[in-house]
């Protein structure tokens, strides 16, 4: 039998829609992010979607990491 990981799913945005488009896509967007520890209180990995994590990965290959219960108040 053969064992398909899962990883996380990468979205390829184009630089005018990041350019225009008011994304939210880290960590620090997020109502659940709690600052100084770095940590989400929902208890995820906030290491992919930190903004410095985030932008370096968009800044390699134009693609973005959204975490689905990223919740903006
Ligand atoms: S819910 Fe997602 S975006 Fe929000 S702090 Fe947790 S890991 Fe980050």
């Amino acid at each position: 039998m053969k064992v398909i990981k899962k990883s996380i799913i990468k979205e390829s945005i184009s630089p005018t829609d990041f350019n225009q488009l008011n994304l939210k896509f880290s960590c620090q967007d997020c109502s659940y992010y709690i600052h100084p520890e770095k940590l989400c209180c929902l208890g995820y990995k906030t290491e992919p979607h930190l903004l410095k994590n985030q932008m370096n990965l968009y800044n390699k290959c134009g693609q973005l990491i959204f975490c689905r219960f990223l919740e903006i108040d």
